[in-house]
């Protein structure tokens, strides 16, 4: 009750909350006192969460914040969230995002923008939460919710993390099933918790986290205690820092909290190496060509036949186009346009394949590092705090707004985990993160790192 009290008051602000699911939060919640009173308690047993629109929810609105979507009601729950369910976790709805999680500030949502909860010092501007999981970090921060699912393709989950001060993980490709998680970059997608600190985050991966036979890339590896990593010194290990991360025109105070992370680890006993990651500035062009091809590919579903929206036309490829015309929206069009190209006759060599390769050789970069001994490896999140809505730079050039990402990317085309951590604020008096890397399945590493740091 407090926190559907809490979203009643505040979500008009935010509008973090695309539907509030009262009545299954209520009934939910009572199951949930029934177990614990025959003392049946599951490990979330009445934790109430927030659930970005992008999982599919059994007769419960599932849009991924999109007109084509309109009345959406799976009949199927994903395995992220059954999972969540099984262990006692209460839902409280369905959360804001970017459409089908293509953004880095959750103003392509059809729903409208997120509100991040924090403003500069002084200062009476809205800022975006970042994107594309913008309402669950914005939920998180606000606190109208314990805590909230969310995915990466690319940043997604980091990045809002970064923005809002809270904490974010990317876990490996394969450590969460895919099932019933609305499809943008197969390839790349992953779910993850946005938390309040390391050790929620810890807790809630651990209930997302399993193989599933509905997904093939999901792996069957034991998911461990996370929690139990959190007290371990850092002695013994080693961080690496890439020289490539110090990109042009990157403010001096993110120089300086990244500094500032070194500092504390090397207190908490962790050996720190200077690395070289030399692909690392193809990651974001590369990753612009690999994500929209495969959303063109995704996306070819929403037809006006089998979901959501249909708009009718004087014949079915009138009514195909129509319906697609009307129901997607100007970010989600350009990525089918530039995946469709990307994978046309003629360009296929030049683009996919070409990006596919660039691919490998990131991949290498890490292995190559990690093969070095390191353990993690440390840079910022994001290049900059929070910015304001409706910024006119990234509204006249997308590519700025793509720039948001060059941090985030790599970690998603090879596939490796990485978390986001709060670990100062700026002259503006916003929060900033920093970003740790780790090795395929040591998600236990970047926890008990990111501890030291929170
Ligand atoms: N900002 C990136 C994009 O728009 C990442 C999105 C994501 O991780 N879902 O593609």
């Amino acid at each position: 009750d407090a926190y559907l009290g809490a979203i009643d008051a505040a979500n008009e602000t935010f509008n973090a909350y695309v539907a509030v699911t009262h009545d299954k939060a209520r009934e939910m919640a009572k199951a949930s006192d029934a177990r614990i009173a025959a003392g049946q308690a599951g490990a979330l047993e009445g934790i109430p969460l927030g659930i970005k629109d992008l999982f599919a929810t059994k007769g419960v609105h599932t849009q991924a914040a999109s007109h084509i979507l309109d009345g959406f009601k799976p009949r199927y729950e994903s395995t992220v969230t059954a999972n969540l369910w099984t262990d006692g976790a209460v839902m409280l709805g369905k959360l804001n995002m970017d459409e089908f999680a293509m953004g880095s500030s959750n103003e392509t949502s059809y729903y409208g923008p997120v509100k991040n909860p924090w403003r500069a010092k002084g200062s009476n501007t809205d800022l975006v939460p970042g994107g594309s999981s913008g309402g669950s970090a914005a939920a998180v921060a606000a606190w109208l919710c314990a805590g909230a699912t969310a995915t990466d393709t690319g940043g997604s989950i980091r990045q809002p993390a970064a923005f809002t001060g809270t904490v974010g993980i990317k876990p490996t490709y394969g450590r969460c099933s895919r099932w019933g998680t609305v499809a943008f970059a197969s390839s790349l997608d992953q779910a993850g918790p946005i938390a309040r600190d390391v050790r929620d985050a810890a807790i809630l991966l651990k209930s997302m986290a399993s193989v599933d036979k509905k997904d093939a890339t999901s792996v069957d590896l034991p998911v461990p205690d996370y929690t139990a990593a959190l007290c371990q010194s850092l002695k013994g290990m080693k961080i690496g820092i890439p020289r490539e991360y110090r990109v042009e025109g990157m403010p001096e105070e993110i120089e300086t909290l990244w500094q500032q992370g070194i500092a504390w680890l090397k207190d908490a006993g962790a050996e720190i190496v200077d690395i070289t990651l030399p692909h690392t500035k193809y990651a974001l062009p590369a990753y612009y060509i690999v994500a929209p091809a495969e959303a063109s590919s995704n996306l070819a579903r929403y037809d006006g036949v089998r979901y959501g929206l249909r708009v009718p036309g004087k014949d079915i490829t009138d009514m195909y186009e129509q319906t697609r015309a009307a129901g997607f929206g100007r970010e989600v069009k350009r990525r089918i346009m530039i995946g469709t190209y990307v994978l046309s006759a003629g360009y296929y060599d030049a683009y996919y394949v070409q990006a596919q390769k660039v691919r490998t050789l990131i991949k290498r970069d890490f292995e190559t590092v990690f093969a070095d001994g390191v353990d993690a490896i440390l840079t910022p999140a994001t290049p900059s705090s929070a910015f304001g809505i409706a910024d006119q730079d990234m509204a006249a050039d997308p590519v700025k707004m793509y720039l948001n990402d060059i941090f985030t990317v790599t970690v998603n085309m090879a596939g490796l985990p990485g978390i986001a951590v709060p670990a100062g604020l700026d002259h503006k008096g916003l929060p900033l993160g920093l970003q740790l890397i780790g090795k395929p399945f040591e998600e236990e590493t970047l926890f008990r790192t990111a501890h030291v740091i929170e």
